[in-house]
């Protein structure tokens, strides 16, 4: 590498600067939004993200290294699912653009193979925001079923509610706010009975899972080996342990796949052609998952996926036996959320959950607020082995507190507008 002069060396220390005050999530202090699985896997994606950062996989012909990158990490994940040589899926930039793709995929499909042309989606209420984004970018109506006191979807009430205009039906693998995995066979089979597609979004268990089974854990199936399941996305900048921009979305065939694509000649500039919502888009984060992924292995992600496993027993272990808490469910994968027990009536918390968030901020730690109803998320990762007993003591001290004060929170939001 070349030497930097000092004016490089001077921006570069401002950049670091900059970032003083940022969430410490290579300290285990983050629940959310980062994962880390140490020094040497960190050092992997940086260095394979930085050089690539300005080559663009807008055109990958151009690039034949970006063109083999998507094709290995597509390959693997699609081993990892279950998929066959006619499953077929792409890179794209994250979790939600694999999901608003899988959304357009069928919107394409019932208009073109059913003229369908005032399309809805029936989902759980658990199903992620980057759906509701979807069906209003994409005009489709969003028909949201609630979910089972388990909080799994509840598969006769969407049966109930498809109906000749329904062109996709989806299931978690897990859901986000609880972490318990869909009834994934059933909402596959409802499907196939109308013949529209089945999306899984295994966003965040996509990697986990596949892991927690070779461990030996109990996992329903979730993944292509469900008859009726089209397309499943998994995230790689999740649990994949790689740089921000990393998913993949996998479709059933390359038949599905071609509702996807986005073709025109309309313009002066030629035949335009491109597989997501992406024009222009950075190699960094596929040299980036290509790089983490061959340097890992699957015996890797077998010892990170243990790791964060065992973690998030205990910490689910510990939060049933601080009083005045409540974990929402058992664990399915490496995510859970818990909130305060309610009071006599039945209805009204002990406590404000939010406080408790307010108070562990205070001491450096970032967990979700979210709800309905008022809860409390962490997802867990393999940075966490290290930190969790500090933690689990935090948060027994903030209970206690905000229960004696009857501090009182506020929820706040997960993303930003402005
Ligand atoms: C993170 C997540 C998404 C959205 O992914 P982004 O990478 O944030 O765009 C979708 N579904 C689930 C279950 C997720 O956890």
């Amino acid at each position: 590498m070349r030497v930097m002069d000092s004016r490089s060396q001077e921006v570069l220390a401002q950049v670091a600067e900059i970032g003083q005050s940022d969430l410490r999530w290579k300290d285990g202090r983050a629940f959310s939004l980062a994962y880390y699985a140490g020094p040497e896997v960190q050092e992997v994606a940086d260095r394979a993200y930085a050089m690539y950062g300005s080559t663009n996989g807008l055109n990958a012909d151009a690039f034949p290294s970006l063109k083999k990158f998507q094709a290995e990490v597509v390959s693997t994940v699609n081993r990892w699912v279950h998929g066959d040589d006619i499953s077929a899926g792409f890179m794209t930039s994250g979790g939600t653009e694999s999901i608003l793709l899988a959304v357009k995929a069928a919107r394409e499909r019932g208009r073109k193979e059913f003229g369908i042309t005032q399309p809805n989606v029936v989902l759980p209420t658990s199903a992620h925001a980057a759906f509701e984004k979807a069906c209003y970018y994409f005009g489709l109506e969003s028909r949201r079923v609630v979910v089972r006191s388990d909080w799994r979807a509840d598969v006769e009430a969407m049966r109930q509610i498809v109906d000749e205009n329904t062109v996709l039906v989806v299931g978690s693998a897990p859901q986000y706010p609880q972490g318990v995995i869909d009834p994934i066979v059933d909402i596959a089979a409802l499907a196939r009975e109308r013949n529209i597609n089945c999306h899984v979004d295994a966003c965040m268990g996509g990697v986990t899972l596949t892991f927690l089974e070779q461990l030996g854990e109990d996992i329903p199936l979730w993944d292509f080996r469900v008859d009726g399941v089209t397309s499943i996305s998994v995230d790689l900048h999740k649990y994949g342990y790689t740089s921000k921009g990393a998913s993949v979305i996998l479709h059933r065939n390359r038949q599905l796949r071609s509702y996807q694509t986005f073709t025109t000649d309309n313009w002066l500039g030629g035949f335009y052609g491109s597989s997501g919502v992406l024009g222009t888009k950075s190699g960094g984060p596929m040299a980036a998952a290509w790089a983490v992924m061959n340097y890992l292995g699957d015996e890797g992600y077998l010892r990170l996926t243990e790791s964060a496993r065992a973690t998030t027993r205990q910490l689910a272990d510990a939060i049933q036996t601080i009083d005045g808490l409540q974990l929402r469910a058992i664990p399915d994968s490496t995510l859970l959320s818990f909130g305060a027990q309610l009071g006599e009536d039945g209805v009204t918390p002990l406590f404000d959950v939010y406080a408790v968030a307010d108070g562990l901020a205070a001491k450096g730690w970032y967990v979700d607020k979210q709800g309905p109803p008022d809860s409390l998320h962490c997802t867990v990762n393999a940075v966490h082995h290290q930190v969790i007993d500090e933690f689990i003591v935090d948060l027994g001290h903030n209970v206690a507190k905000v229960r004696d004060a009857g501090t009182t929170g506020s929820m706040g939001s997960y993303g930003t507008i402005e």
